[in-house]
């Protein structure tokens, strides 16, 4: 397991191609204004695991390896294993109130599980199950932090729009020689690209029309032709008290281009096989295995949503009002059903054929319908107990000005002072309002998928037979 200082030695040792605000970046990542407070956050997240006293949780080590590894590398095998999994996620998720999306074990989770179903792809290529179990663990020994990208350009999402290849933008395979195949186009949306040690690429579509596009494999992030394009930063300041989620957790999305990158054989794990992609989750539960992350990250944003509801409340003595307790049980309603999920995944998982304990997966399913519907409506009730304290929210700086004595006396609250005050409000004004916090929303909301053919799917796959049945035989009696 590696500290937090290994994390950006090393990010900033791989000099990454990074675009942001017309601008290549240069010098230490680590240094620059739009990249800093993630990298800081991130490298305390490397930096817990660490610690004396975590080590019970955060590492585990094999019996016939000498080194231990992170939790988030482990493969599951017993019901401790994900009980385990599911402290350790919401431990290192409360550090960054679980706002960190892509928080290193989120992308190591999916690694693992396709690693340790290495046969499912030498089904089709023997050297691609050598390889997926390769690089799986080469990532565990290196503890390497890793983000992916498994989406087309949103250039024409029309259902021909494959059989025009003239406007095709997404990556796709345009050469294959004796050292790999050459990968050019582009991807969405790689959050966090650029800042992890490796890219992760997955086939994103396309593939009934042209096979071009079926590939999955994992790079460098330094590897020759690829860039990532940054968007602008929502990180507008240092200053914790001005921006206190922005200037620690504003993680950066990147759109993925391929310039001729050569992907050499040894890193590619699918190639041109719809039956490799089309068995995938089957095989290796990695779609119900970043649910499960997901979903003990957002339990933790829960948990702080409701706390920061409840100083708020305090703040101003709004609790006594009906519609305010009404409010607060919707987030604690919230709250205590994703947890219920979350347990009920854990409690009825199984074990799959190569010895994976796999949640179930349609509790988390569940979840990964409900939350993105029910969190605008969480931050809508945070603009609405919030109110105007959520505009008249001075910076530091004023607070450090000659308008010092009329903040202190016009912006205290019923039982605490005014800097204290302004800074839970700007609190819940970076979650609920600034470019920051709109792009949670927009995180919640997508970062899984497209939720309304994410609904096709759930439906399409949900065994509704025994129910049918139950109403059938309802009705055979009522007919008697
Ligand atoms: C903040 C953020 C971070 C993200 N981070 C990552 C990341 O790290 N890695 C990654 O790979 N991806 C990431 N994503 C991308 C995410 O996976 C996609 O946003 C999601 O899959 C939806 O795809 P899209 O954005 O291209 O939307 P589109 O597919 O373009 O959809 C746009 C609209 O058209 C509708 N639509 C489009 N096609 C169809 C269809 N066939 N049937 C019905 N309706 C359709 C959709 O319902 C939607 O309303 C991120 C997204 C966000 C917002």
């Amino acid at each position: 397991m590696i500290n937090g200082k290994q994390y950006v030695e090393r990010i900033d040792a791989l000099n990454n191609e990074v675009w942001i605000a017309g601008e290549k970046c240069t010098g230490k990542i680590s240094e620059l204004a739009p990249f800093k407070g993630i990298v800081k956050s991130k490298a305390a997240l490397y930096e817990y695991q660490c610690k004396e006293e975590n080590e019970e949780l955060f590492r585990y080590a094999l019996p016939h390896l000498k080194e231990a590894y992170g939790f988030s590398y482990h493969q599951p095998k017993r019901i401790k294993d994900l009980s385990n999994r599911r402290k350790a996620t919401q431990e290192w998720a409360r550090l960054n109130a679980g706002l960190m999306g892509r928080s290193p074990d989120y992308m190591n989770t999916l690694l693992m599980t396709l690693g340790v179903a290495a046969p499912h792809f030498a089904e089709d290529r023997e050297a691609f199950g050598d390889n997926i179990k390769r690089l799986y663990e080469k990532a565990r020994t290196e503890d390497l932090s890793i983000t992916h990208t498994f989406i087309n350009p949103q250039v024409n999402r029309s259902i021909g729009q494959y059989f025009d290849d003239s406007t095709i933008t997404a990556a796709k395979v345009v050469e294959e020689k004796k050292e790999g195949i050459v990968i050019h186009g582009a991807r969405l949306l790689a959050t966090q690209g650029g800042l992890t040690d490796e890219l992760l690429v997955l086939p994103a579509g396309g593939h009934t029309i042209d096979d071009s596009y079926i590939f999955g494999f994992m790079i460098p992030s330094n590897t020759k032709g690829l860039k990532f394009l940054c968007r602008e930063s929502f990180c507008y300041s240092d200053s914790k008290f001005d921006h206190p989620l922005g200037s620690q957790f504003e993680e950066i999305d990147s759109i993925v281009v391929f310039d001729q990158v050569l992907v050499p054989w040894e890193c590619v794990f699918i190639y041109k096989n719809i039956q490799t992609v089309a068995g995938m989750e089957d095989a290796t539960g990695m779609y119900t295995f970043l649910q499960f992350q997901s979903v003990c990250r957002q339990v933790v944003k829960l948990e702080y949503t409701l706390g920061l509801c409840e100083l708020m409340g305090d703040a101003i003595q709004i609790q006594e009002y009906e519609h305010v307790k009404q409010k607060m049980s919707e987030i604690i309603t919230t709250l205590e059903i994703m947890k219920a999920l979350l347990l009920a995944s854990e409690v009825n998982s199984h074990l799959n054929q190569y010895g994976t304990l796999v949640p179930d997966s349609q509790p988390l399913k569940a979840a990964s319908q409900y939350f993105p519907a029910v969190y605008p409506r969480i931050i809508e009730i945070i603009q609405l107990l919030g109110a105007s304290g959520l505009i008249s929210i001075p910076t530091e700086k004023d607070f450090n000005s000659d308008i010092q004595e009329d903040l202190a006396q016009y912006l205290q609250g019923a039982n605490i002072e005014a800097k204290e005050r302004v800074q839970l409000f700007r609190m819940a004004w970076d979650l609920g309002m600034s470019a920051f916090g709109s792009r949670q929303t927009q995180f919640e909301r997508f970062f899984f998928g497209d939720p309304v053919r994410l609904a096709a799917v759930h439906y399409n796959r949900y065994y509704t037979q025994p129910y049918v049945d139950m109403v059938e035989a309802f009705l055979n009696k009522v007919g008697e």
